[in-house]
């Protein structure tokens, strides 16, 4: 099987020369959040005698790993690239590239500005205060995302209301612990009410200078995480390699993914002017377009 032509040439002595193929995870190599077949696996190793390989996925190493790898097989051997999480976390040769990370970005003194501190501002307050009496206090004070959730009247709300992870802030205004029931509930009152659109537009307005993206997902939250942070992060990676000794200039960088429409995860990397872009409909195409392509 894969293990069989496990020993591939250097990626300076592969033989359609400059050339990266990277691959979507979810619906591209595998069925959404399971594994890949092994006729895949098979095929992407051989793939891999030809041309450099990759994947770039939005979730965490261990979830690649239960998806492409198995217990005996790390999935970083499978790829010359590992990008995860977008490719802030990073492996080349199965060895750990330089990762980044969302508060390292941002440092700490921006973080509690976005975060938990009043901050002086010559804009509008964040939050319209919920009475009267208290909008004279802070007319020239902006609340930050705490702060807005707090002074946020809407019928219930439950916990952690800041998610912190290592590419981004996923932001609840009901809380991440709410019930399947409660999500639904509020999902409705969310529609009805804009409460997720104007928090983000207030947000945008007031940290206009931090080159912050938006992007309202899922029922109950929206994500935080900087401007230029999707797949086409993973990029700067393959364009570092031509500053290697051992490196090569990919001139020729293909991307197939299964959400290459705007607005979709895959639509950046897909649409970028570095990358040849692939669409493709689930697993089973991938494979017939490769085939087509390098076979
Ligand atoms: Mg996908």
């Amino acid at each position: 099987m894969a293990a069989a032509g496990a020993v591939f040439p250097p990626l300076n002595k592969r033989p359609i020369k400059n050339t990266i193929v990277l691959f979507d995870v979810d619906n591209t190599l595998t069925i959404p959040r399971q594994g890949a077949t092994p006729e895949m696996l098979q095929l992407l190793s051989e793939l891999r005698h030809k041309v450099a390989i990759g994947f770039v996925g939005g979730s965490n190493l261990p979830k690649q790993q239960e998806q492409l790898g198995s217990s005996t097989v790390d999935v970083t051997t499978l790829f010359d690239f590992c990008f995860a999480e977008n490719g802030l976390t990073a492996y080349r040769m199965g060895k750990k590239l330089k990762g980044n990370s969302f508060i390292e970005w941002i440092g700490e003194e921006k973080y509690k500005k976005l975060v938990n501190l009043y901050v002086e501002s010559h804009h509008l307050p964040l939050a319209e205060p919920l009475g009267k009496d208290t909008a004279s206090v802070n007319t020239n004070k902006s609340p930050s995302i705490l702060h807005y959730i707090a002074d946020l009247d809407i019928p219930i709300k439950r916990g952690t209301f800041l998610e912190f992870r290592s590419g981004m802030i996923n932001v609840s205004p009901i809380g991440r612990n709410a019930s399947n029931e409660e999500r639904n509930a509020y999902e409705k009152y969310d529609k009805e009410h804009n409460i997720r659109t104007d928090f983000v537009q207030k947000l945008k307005e007031r940290f206009a200078d931090y080159g912050l993206t938006y992007s309202i997902g899922g029922q109950i939250s929206f994500d935080v995480f900087p401007t230029g942070w999707d797949k086409t992060y993973c990029l700067q990676h393959i364009e570092a390699e031509k500053n290697r000794p051992d490196g090569v200039d990919y001139t020729t960088i293909h991307f197939f993914g299964d959400k290459a429409y705007p607005g979709g995860n895959d639509w950046e990397i897909y649409d970028d002017k570095r990358t040849i872009g692939h669409a493709v409909k689930d697993p089973h195409d991938t494979y017939q377009q490769l085939k087509k392509l390098f076979f």
